[in-house]
């Protein structure tokens, strides 16, 4: 499996290009990048000979989405996300809208604050949140909408390789994780990562439901699974069983 990581955004986002060596098909995993990433990858692609047939998104946090619209644009390639999150990728500030009308806490993602402002450009293509107390601030871009939506089950095929969609919601409602059991390969977005476990205190997020997706459904897989997480380092499900402190079996 042709598998190249490129760490981009501003939260450092794995995006993973997925490909199978002998007929150039290819997927993007969580393209969270800017333009100038977007180039090089896009570069990278076609040096390459790869074709994309999905864009493929963990989640629709805007740092695993941001590349929607380029990569779809220059390539063609299907958008697919999970049904449950598929509503946010054309107005990824929904929930964060929605927590300020309900004046419920919308932290933010760098130190946690609870005051920030969000701002929606008319136009609808992006808003801006920022925090007032320690100036760190996002584009939110919005993405073209799903062209799929994916169930828990369903099987997304790059060439000969299956990858099987395990439903793991917690950091978002529609978090998925993707697994190709013949090559023990799990690409766990924003639920599993090396030592860690993915936010709950966000819009949509369940630190109940999390912990269901981690127990349940990842640590049933077999330990020599390499994961390979939506920020940080690759690591294997049996590390994680053993060592991750968030993880009590
Ligand atoms: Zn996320
Ligand atoms: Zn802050
Ligand atoms: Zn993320």
């Amino acid at each position: 499996m042709l598998i190249k990581n490129f760490v981009v955004g501003f939260v450092n986002t794995n995006c993973y290009i997925v490909g199978y060596e002998r007929t150039k098909e290819a997927a993007v995993i969580d393209p969270g990048f800017n333009d100038d990433e977007g180039k090089k990858i896009l570069g990278g692609i076609k040096n390459n000979n790869l074709t994309i047939r999905y864009i493929i998104n963990t989640h629709a946090h805007t740092d695993h989405t941001s590349g929607n619209k380029i990569l779809k644009r220059e390539t063609g390639a299907e958008i697919v996300i999970h049904k449950n999150d598929a509503p946010l990728l054309p107005e990824p500030w929904k929930g964060f809208l929605e927590m300020i009308k309900l004046q419920k806490i919308t932290p933010c993602p760098a130190c946690g604050s609870q005051s920030v402002n969000l701002k929606v450009f008319e136009n609808k293509e992006k808003a801006v949140l920022k925090c007032n107390e320690c100036g760190f601030s996002i584009d939110l871009l919005a993405s073209p909408p799903a062209d799929r939506t994916l169930e828990d089950g369903d099987i997304i095929e790059i060439g000969n390789y299956k990858f099987q969609v395990i439903h793991t919601p917690g950091h978002t409602s529609g978090s998925i994780s993707l697994y190709c059991k013949e090559e023990k390969i799990l690409f766990s977005g924003d639920t599993l990562f090396a030592g860690s476990i993915g936010r709950t205190d966000l819009p949509y997020s369940s630190a109940e439901e999390i912990m269901y997706s981690l127990k349940e459904k990842l640590m049933t897989l077999p330990d020599n699974t390499l994961v390979y997480p939506g920020h940080g380092d690759v690591t294997t499900i049996g590390k994680e069983r053993k060592t991750n402190p968030y993880i009590h079996i």
